[in-house]
C-alpha cells in the first residue's frame, strides 16, 4: 500500500511538472534539463527538511510558532491574512548554511549590516495564522541576508505549487531585527497582529496619547503594570508597510517592548513568540476590562495611583 501510494505521488508529481517542460520547451530550453533540476532540488530541500527538523532548537521554534499563530486565530486577533511573525534563526547556522538553494539574490531599499548573513524564519504574504499553525513550512519563508546586509535570497521550496514571498510588513521586521542585534537585545521575535480591544481603544481620541492609555490599562488589572511595567508605545496612524511605519516603530521599541500602531494593530517582540504573545495578551485583557464596563454603562474605577505606586515599590519596577 506505501510502495502504491509512493508511485501515485512520483506520477502526480510528474504531471503537475507537465506544464512547466512544455513552457520551457516554448523558450527553447531543455524539458529534461527542467525536469532533471526539480528533482534535484527536491531531494537537496529534503536534506534541509532533514537538518532542520533534526535539530531539536528549531523543533521549538516551530512548535512556537504554531502555538502562537493559533492562540492568535483563535483569539479572532488574525482576520483572513491579518498579522505577521519573524524569528531570527540566525543562530542555528553558525558553523554552516544548509545543503540547499536559494533564489538569486533580491536587492534590499536600505541596507542592514548587524543582519549580515541573517537567516529569519518569516510568514509568507498572504498566509493566514490559521495555516500557520497547522502547516508552518507551508506558510513561512526562510530567509537569508548576504554578508553585507544589503541582499536577500529566499530558501527554494521547489515542491509547493506556487513561490512563497516574505510578509508584505518584510522591511519592518528587518528593521526591528537589525535594531535589536545592534543594540545587543536577546529578543528574537516579532509578532504584528490586531487585538480587539487595543484596536478598539486605538480609534477614540482621548486614548491615542501614550500617558493617558498606560496609566488607564495599569490600573485595571495588577498584572499589566508588573508584566509591562514599561507600558505600550503608541505609534500614530502610518500608512502600512511603509519605512516611515518601520521607523516610529523602532524608535518606540527602544524604550518598549510592546507598540500600538493608531487604528490598525500591535507590534511585540519577545524571546518567543509565546512572550510577546503574554504581553499582548495582558494589555488587551486591561482594555477588554474597561470597554466591558464601559458597555455595561459603567465607568471602570480603576486601581488607585497610590497602590500602583505601592506594587512598583513592591515589585521594584
Ligand atoms: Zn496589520
Amino acid at each position: 500500500m506505501r510502495n502504491e501510494l509512493f508511485s501515485f505521488r512520483v506520477i502526480t508529481k510528474i504531471l503537475l511538472l507537465l506544464p512547466g517542460c512544455v513552457e520551457q520547451i516554448r523558450k527553447g530550453r531543455h524539458a529534461i534539463t527542467f525536469l532533471w533540476r526539480t528533482i534535484i532540488l527536491s531531494l537537496k530541500h529534503k536534506t534541509m527538511q532533514t537538518y532542520l527538523t533534526e535539530n531539536q532548537e528549531y523543533k521549538q521554534i516551530i512548535e512556537d510558532l504554531s502555538e502562537v499563530t493559533g492562540m492568535l486565530w483563535q483569539k479572532g486577533w488574525a482576520e483572513r491574512n491579518a498579522g505577521n511573525i519573524s524569528f531570527n534563526i540566525s543562530h542555528l547556522f553558525e558553523d554552516e548554511l544548509p545543503n540547499t538553494d536559494f533564489e538569486p539574490y533580491k536587492p534590499l531599499s536600505t541596507g542592514y549590516p548587524h543582519l549580515s548573513n541573517a537567516m529569519l524564519l518569516v510568514s509568507a504574504t498572504g498566509s493566514r495564522m490559521r495555516n500557520l499553525a497547522k502547516k508552518p513550512y507551508e506558510n513561512t519563508c526562510i530567509i537569508n541576508l548576504d554578508s553585507e546586509g544589503k541582499r536577500y535570497r529566499q530558501m527554494l521550496k521547489p515542491e509547493l505549487d506556487s513561490p512563497l514571498l516574505p510578509t508584505s510588513e518584510f522591511p519592518a521586521h528587518l528593521a526591528i531585527h537589525e535594531m535589536l542585534n545592534s543594540a545587543g537585545r536577546p529578543e528574537k521575535v516579532v509578532v504584528h497582529t490586531h487585538p480587539d480591544n487595543l484596536l478598539s481603544l486605538s480609534h477614540i481620541r482621548a486614548f491615542c496619547n501614550e500617558e493617558t492609555l498606560n496609566n488607564m490599562l495599569w490600573s485595571m488589572q495588577p498584572e499589566t503594570l508588573v508584566f509591562v511595567s514599561e507600558g505600550i508605545g503608541f505609534v500614530p496612524y502610518l500608512m502600512t508597510g511603509s519605512e516611515k511605519l518601520a521607523a516610529a516603530t523602532i524608535r518606540k521599541l527602544e524604550k518598549h517592548r510592546v507598540v500600538m500602531w493608531e487604528k490598525h494593530g500591535c507590534l511585540a517582540i519577545g524571546n518567543t513568540a509565546n512572550e510577546a504573545f503574554d504581553l499582548l495578551d495582558v494589555l488587551d485583557k486591561s482594555a477588554s476590562i474597561f470597554l466591558t464596563c464601559k458597555s455595561a454603562g459603567y465607568d471602570a474605577e480603576g486601581i488607585s495611583k497610590e497602590e500602583l505606586d505601592n506594587l512598583r515599590k513592591k515589585f521594584d519596577l
